[in-house]
C-alpha cells in the first residue's frame, strides 16, 4: 500500500482519539489558488503552558488482535487494515515538520503481536526521531497496558506525555466489552509512568535538572455512554486515578455507535452534552475543590443536561447562599455559580483595598446575572432575597431554542478557537452547545 494511501486510513483511524480534537476540516484549492486541507491527521492539543500546538495524529497499525467491541479496529471488524514501519511515521513527521504544518507528533495503535511488541514499535518511532532526528517536538505516545516497565519508563525517556485509556469505569463493564483488558493492568501501566515521573523529580539535580520523563505527564479517557455506568462512578474512578496517579486529565468521549457492533452497546449516539457537563464537573473537582459525590445526587446519579453542575450543585444547597464576596474565604467563593478561578482571585486581591459593590464585580468581568441571587456585596442586592423562592431554578432555565440545540445531534462538526477566553481552549459547537472535543481511543 502507498503511503498516502496509509496515512488515510491511519490518520482515520486515529480520529477516535480523545487527547487532542481533530480538526476535521476539508477544503479543496480553488482554482490558481493557494493552500488546501486534506481530512489527513492534523489535530490541535494544548501543551502545558496553554499553548495550541498542531500534531499529526496517527495509529502505526489499525490490526488489533483484541475485540474490544466498542472499537471500529477489533480483530473481528471488517474495516481497512494498513501498518505503518516505525521509519515510515519518522519520515512523515519530519516532512511534515519541515513544511511547517505540525509542531509533533501524537501516537497511538492497535496491539499487534503482544503489548510488548507494540510498545516496542511506538518507543523505536520516538527514540529514531529524538536520537536520529534530533526532533525536539512535542510527542504523546500511547501506553500498551500490560508491556513492561522497562518499555513504560523507555517510552517516557522519549516521550512528552503518555496515556494509558482506562475506557470503562466499571470492572463488569471492562470484562464484558474489552476482554482482553483489565484494569489492574491498565493502572499497573499508570503506575509504571507515575513512578517514572516521581523517579525523575527526586533526581533532580542543585541546577533545577531532571531525567526527561514525560514532562508532560500521563492521561487516560473514559468512553461515556456505552453501558448504563452513571456518571457519578464515571467521576469517582477519574477522582480516584487523578489522585492515586497524577494524572494531568481524565477526557470523556461520548460513545458512538459503529458498524456491526455488539448487539448489547446502544444504537443511538449519546448526547455530547453529556460529555460536556462531565467536563465541567472534573474541572469542579480539579480547580474548585468539589469532590464527586456532591455532583450527583441518590436520586439522580446522572448530571443534570439541562443546566452546569456547579449550578445545580448551588440549586440544590441554597442553605449555603448567600456568599459575603468582601468576607467569604476562597473556597466559598469558588462556590458561587458564575465566579471562576481567575474572579475569585481577583475579587482576593481587590477587597483588601476597598468593599466591592456588585458594578465592581461587573469590572471583574463576573457573570454577574448569574452570580447576583447567590451573593451579598457592600451595597443593596435586591436579587440575593430570592435565594430561597422556589421558583430560583426557573431563572436558569434554558430557553425553548436552546434546549431544541441541546437535543440536536445531526449537525456537521466545527472546530473554532474560542477567541473570548484568548484562543487557549479548543471547542467544537456541534449540538448546539460548544464542547471540547475528545472521542473513544484505539489502545
Ligand atoms: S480499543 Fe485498542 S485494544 Fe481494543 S480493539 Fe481497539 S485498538 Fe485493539
Amino acid at each position: 500500500m502507498e503511503l498516502q494511501q496509509k496515512l488515510h486510513v491511519l490518520a482515520d483511524a486515529a480520529k477516535y482519539d480523545a487527547s487532542c480534537a481533530s480538526s476535521g476540516s476539508r477544503r479543496a484549492r480553488a482554482e490558481n489558488g493557494l493552500g488546501n486541507t486534506d481530512g489527513v491527521g492534523i489535530c490541535h492539543s494544548y501543551t502545558p503552558d496553554g499553548r495550541c500546538v498542531s500534531l499529526l495524529k496517527l495509529l502505526l497499525t489499525n490490526y488489533c488482535i483484541y475485540d474490544c467491541s466498542y472499537c471500529v479496529n477489533r480483530i473481528s471488524s471488517d474495516t481497512r487494515r494498513a501498518r505503518f514501519t516505525p521509519e515510515e511515521v519518522v519520515f512523515l513527521t519530519i516532512e511534515f515538520y519541515k513544511r511547517n504544518y505540525i509542531e509533533g507528533l501524537f501516537l497511538s495503535s492497535g496491539v499487534i503481536q503482544s503489548p510488548d511488541y507494540t510498545m516496542e514499535q511506538l518507543v523505536q518511532v520516538a527514540k529514531l526521531l529524538r536520537t536520529e532526528q534530533r526532533f525536539g517536538g512535542y510527542i504523546h505516545l500511547k501506553a500498551v497496558p500490560g508491556a513492561s516497565e522497562e518499555l513504560m519508563l523507555e517510552a517516557g525517556a522519549w516521550a512528552d506525555r503518555l496515556s494509558a485509556n482506562v475506557e470503562l469505569a466499571r470492572d463488569s463493564d471492562l470484562a464484558q466489552l474489552a476482554p482482553a483488558k483489565t484494569h489492574k493492568e491498565i493502572e499497573r501501566s499508570m503506575q509504571q509512568i507515575a513512578h517514572g515521573i516521581l523517579d525523575a523529580k527526586d533526581k533532580t539535580t542543585r541546577s533545577g535538572k531532571s531525567p526527561r520523563f514525560a514532562p508532560a505527564g500521563q492521561s487516560t479517557q473514559f468512553i461515556v455512554g456505552a453501558t448504563s455506568t452513571p456518571d457519578s462512578e464515571l467521576l469517582d474512578k477519574s477522582a480516584n486515578l487523578y489522585k492515586t496517579y497524577k494524572l494531568r486529565r481524565a477526557y470523556y468521549s461520548a460513545f458512538s455507535p459503529i458498524p456491526h457492533a455488539d448487539p448489547g452497546l446502544p444504537l443511538m449516539k449519546i448526547p455530547l452534552v453529556r460529555e460536556h457537563r462531565l467536563y465541567q464537573a472534573d474541572w469542579l473537582m480539579r480547580f474548585y475543590g468539589f469532590s464527586a459525590n456532591e455532583l450527583t445526587t441518590e436520586q439522580d446519579r446522572n448530571l443534570p443536561l439541562d443546566k452546569d453542575p456547579k449550578l445545580a450543585w448551588a440549586l440544590r444547597n441554597r442553605e449555603f447562599f448567600p456568599v459575603d464576596v468582601n468576607k467569604a474565604g476562597q473556597a466559598a467563593l469558588l462556590r458561587v455559580p458564575g465566579f471562576g478561578v481567575r474572579n475569585v482571585k481577583r475579587i482576593l486581591k481587590v477587597r483588601r483595598y476597598r468593599a466591592l459593590t456588585i458594578a465592581d464585580l461587573a469590572k471583574l468581568r463576573v457573570a454577574v446575572k448569574r452570580a447576583q441571587f447567590f451573593i451579598v456585596a457592600a451595597d443593596h442586592n435586591p436579587a440575593a432575597k430570592q435565594i430561597d423562592t422556589p421558583k430560583l431554578p426557573e431563572k436558569f432555565a434554558p430557553k425553548d431554542g436552546q434546549m431544541a440545540l441541546l437535543k440536536q445531534q445531526k449537525r456537521p462538526e466545527r472546530v473554532s478557537c474560542d477567541k473570548r477566553r484568548g484562543g487557549r481552549f479548543h471547542h467544537l459547537a456541534r449540538d448546539g452547545a460548544t464542547v471540547t472535543r475528545p472521542r473513544h481511543t484505539p489502545g
